[in-house]
């Protein structure tokens, strides 16, 4: 399957450097072998979209709002961000969830409402420090699979299902400089295959991108994506420089 490179922005970079950062992404992008995204703040997604318009780079979003329309100030719809061009959008990132108090039922709203708008959801999941030192990470984690795709599968949409991206980002390794070791990633990244092939079935779990995230930087990419179970990266920092997020677009494969 093709790998999914995705920059999350977050509240970062003003339109000029947005500009500038996207201009550059454009030429260096034009023979990319993989999907590369880019997630930059609402505001910035009218310009960005038509920046990227003629390349092959995609647009994504960093949040949305469940609901189709009505009395929710400071919120934004699926169908607008489809109309703004927009093809994927982040859910649950591990920031929302905590600052934002999302929870599981929220996320869930989410990803249903993304899907049924053909966004393609990249739903969030992780484990924070005290989970992971307590050893119940793998739990954590599985939990939060199952409660988001049993309610997807309980209605019927297994297809939909398929189309959505994971990204396990360990919340202690976040905008932290510590990552997961690659044999760690493996051991999670497998437990999440295995979790969604219980629930959807293998022929919907296996085409499920599983990537991941958490201080991807140009010094660790070769590594992790030379792990056989992770599908690509959500890089947060290092997506905001030209050099980093080239170099992690551009790893060097060692796996046959
Ligand atoms: C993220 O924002 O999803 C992220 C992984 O951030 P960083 O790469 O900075 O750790």
């Amino acid at each position: 399957m093709k790998a999914l490179i995705a920059g999350n922005w977050k509240m970062n970079l003003n339109l000029n450097e947005a500009i500038e950062l996207v201009e550059k992404l454009k030429n260096s992008c034009s023979n990319a072998r993989d999907d590369i995204l880019i997630c930059p703040s609402f505001v910035y997604l009218q310009k960005v979209g038509e920046l990227i318009k003629d390349s092959n780079i995609l647009l994504g979003a960093q949040n949305m709002y469940f609901e189709k329309k009505g009395a929710f100030t400071g919120e934004v719809s699926a169908q607008m961000l489809v109309d703004m061009g927009v093809k994927y959008v982040i859910c649950g990132h591990s920031e929302r969830r905590n600052i934002f108090n999302e929870n599981d039922e929220i996320v869930y709203k989410k990803v249903f409402s993304a899907l049924q708008n053909d966004l393609i959801p990249i739903l969030c999941v992780g484990e924070n420090l005290t989970e992971r030192e307590n050893n119940v990470y793998l739990e954590k984690v599985r939990n939060q699979i199952e409660y988001i795709f049993k309610k997807i599968n309980f209605e019927n949409n297994s297809e939909s299902a398929g189309r959505i991206v994971i990204a396990y980002e360990p919340i202690w390794a976040i905008g932290t400089g510590k990552n997961a070791l690659p044999k760690d990633a493996f051991l999670m990244h497998k437990t999440i295959r295995a979790t969604l092939q219980e629930i959807v079935g293998s022929v919907f779990a296996n085409s499920i991108r599983i990537i991941y995230g958490g201080s991807v930087n140009p010094e660790n990419i070769d590594d992790l994506m030379n792990v056989s179970q992770i599908d690509g990266v959500l890089v947060g920092g290092a997506s905001l420089s030209f050099e980093s997020f080239n170099r992690i677009i551009n790893y060097k494969v060692t796996q046959c």
